[in-house]
């Protein structure tokens, strides 16, 4: 396989593998709404009692993954804030007794139909992606291969070292289960080409299960990324889809798998450098974040970012609990000032992708990165710095000027389907272009136009 491009960017706030568990809190606010589900489909009344792992919503939109009660309690609907808050929670030793009637296009399937059942009604399907669409994959299809990208690349998202710090037994496990059950003719298991205690384990691993391919890959950003894997690999999107989960989602098909337990809690990272002490912390979903961020809080004003420094999504304060798709909460400062002049400034504690600044005479560090975009918008000077670091082989500065004025076609031409929205254009740009964003935009007309 042939890597072009990538980058690493250097900021501040890398967590470290401990992991702190957070004590349950009073209240618990469970988001209706993540990155791509919306549960509008109650399986409960208002001020019903409800037991640990039980299914309170399901979203009809995406094969009816459900929103699981993380604690016993009593469920509040709120509809105006599209929450549901428990109150009175209570955590319980015991899994949940799954009860569920096989869907139909599970009843020819066997034992597989069964487990695959199994990881939907435990909240386990959440960690799974079509690699082509990002979209939810069908349980009961039959994927032309699976992907699992054992690392996050992206500063900083949770950590595979973190995850797996107490062992990979259970990841081997879960690993041949997957296999197992996905019944797929390719099977890979990404892992960056480093050399620590936890990654000659992981590779110990996916060597001893005969039909399991490992890829390693350049310790790069975004060599993780299923898209351009899926595509490097040759895989045909027309072909099927191409189940990708990460460390994450193979550790909750062993839970669920071997001792029936949902996945109601999560470890993720809390780090960024607007985050003293940043780590790993496991706690419940629907945990509320104000009291998640604030004992790791270093500056007075920081943006909440759901996710990692270059895709993640800011949290907008319409959101109060954890929700079921987070990866890791990235804090950076915000900048309230506007820097005047910024491109006339020296530069000593500052990164650019051009090397401009006198940062370049000091020993490699890591940066204080903030919110501020360093001075102004600017037209495109033509420097390719967008091009050299594009994973895809694209142009991104042609791409965002034929999508900007509406020239789709050409964009299409030149691979705007292609662009794997890892945002390295946009962070490494001189001219400040978002163009992750515009080409995001230009891709969701050309599927409007299909
Ligand atoms: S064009 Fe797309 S794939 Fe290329 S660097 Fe930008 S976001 Fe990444
Ligand atoms: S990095 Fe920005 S300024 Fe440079 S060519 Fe790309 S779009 Fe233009």
């Amino acid at each position: 396989m042939k890597f072009k491009g990538g980058y690493n960017v250097q900021i501040k706030g890398k967590p470290s593998n401990k992991t702190t568990r957070l004590p349950d809190p009073d209240l618990l606010y469970l988001p209706l709404f993540s990155k791509r589900f919306t549960f509008s489909a109650f399986c409960i009344h208002d001020g019903d009692k409800v037991v640990q792992g039980q299914i309170l919503a399901e979203d009809p939109d995406n094969h009816s993954v459900p929103l699981l009660a993380p604690r016993a309690g009593t469920a509040k609907i709120d509809p105006e804030t599209n929450h549901i808050v428990l109150e009175n929670i209570q955590a319980s030793q015991e899994a949940p007794k799954v009860e569920f009637e096989l869907p139909d296009a599970a009843k020819g399937m066997g034992e597989t139909g069964e487990k695959r059942c199994r990881l939907l009604k435990l909240g386990v399907w959440q960690f799974f992606s079509d690699a082509f669409s990002g979209d939810l994959p069908d349980p009961f299809g039959s994927p032309q291969a699976v992907i699992v990208s054992a690392a996050h690349l992206e500063p900083f998202l949770t950590s595979f070292e973190a995850l797996l710090s107490e062992g990979t037994a259970g990841f081997e496990k879960g690993l041949e289960q997957l296999h197992s059950l996905s019944q797929a003719q390719k099977f890979y298991v990404i892992l960056p080409k480093i050399k620590s205690n936890i990654t000659n384990k992981v590779r110990d691993s996916a060597k001893k299960i005969s039909g399991i391919t490992l890829i390693e890959v350049p310790n790069k950003y975004p060599f993780d990324n299923a898209k351009l894997l899926a595509r490097l690999l040759q895989l045909n999107p027309d072909k099927g889809s191409v189940w990708t989960t990460t460390t994450e989602g193979v550790l909750a098909v062993e839970s669920a798998l071997t001792s029936s337990k949902p996945a109601i809690s999560r470890v993720i990272s809390i780090a960024g450098p607007a985050v003293k002490s940043p780590e790993h912390i496991e706690c419940i979903i629907g945990y509320p974040i104000d009291k998640i961020v604030e004992p790791y809080l270093e500056t007075p004003l920081a943006r909440i970012i759901n996710g990692g420094v270059l895709t993640g999504d800011t949290v907008s304060g319409d959101q109060k609990g954890l929700d079921i798709e987070c990866a890791g909460l990235t804090l950076v400062p915000e900048q309230a000032k506007r820097e005047i002049l910024a491109f006339a400034h020296l530069g000593f504690t500052k990164h650019a992708y051009s090397n401009t600044f006198l940062s370049l005479l000091r020993p490699p560090f890591k940066e204080r990165y903030t919110t501020g975009v360093r001075g102004e918008h600017r037209p495109c000077i033509c420097c390719t710095f967008c091009e050299e670091v594009c994973p895809s082989s694209l142009m991104p500065h042609l791409l965002h000027k034929y999508t900007e004025k509406n020239r789709l076609a050409e964009a299409e031409r030149f691979g705007l389907n292609l662009c794997v929205q890892c945002g390295l254009c946009s962070t490494v740009c001189t001219s400040k272009i978002e163009i992750k964003q515009i080409l995001l935009e230009g891709q969701e007309k050309l599927l409007q136009e299909i």
